[in-house]
């Protein structure tokens, strides 16, 4: 397990991730944010720019089933383009 995969795990069982993941549902009315569901809600990270200490805005209601499909097209994004992925890491780090 990397680095980061164990600071997200710990994470997600912090006191301080269950009380935002709380507001972001409440906020999105506990409806998923693409279909609507209200089963099997789970938090999705848009961005990890400010991971720990993230706006509301930086989350999103999804349903699992929702959540799978976002992550799946997130990773053929990243495999179709490596190049252009390259490009906004260093970027990032230039800010
Ligand atoms: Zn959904
Ligand atoms: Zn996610």
């Amino acid at each position: 397990m990397t680095e980061n995969r164990r600071r997200y795990l710990d994470y997600m069982k912090s006191f301080l991730w269950q009380v935002k993941r709380q507001q972001r549902l409440e906020k999105d009315n506990h409806h998923c944010r693409r279909c609507y569901s209200t089963t099997q809600l789970t938090i999705h990270h848009l961005t990890y720019d400010r991971f720990g200490n993230e706006d509301l805005d930086d989350l999103i209601t999804l349903c699992e089933p929702c959540h799978v499909k976002e992550h799946k097209k997130l990773r053929e994004q990243n495999h179709v383009k490596p190049q252009q992925n390259q490009n906004r890491l260093s970027r990032q780090r230039s800010i």
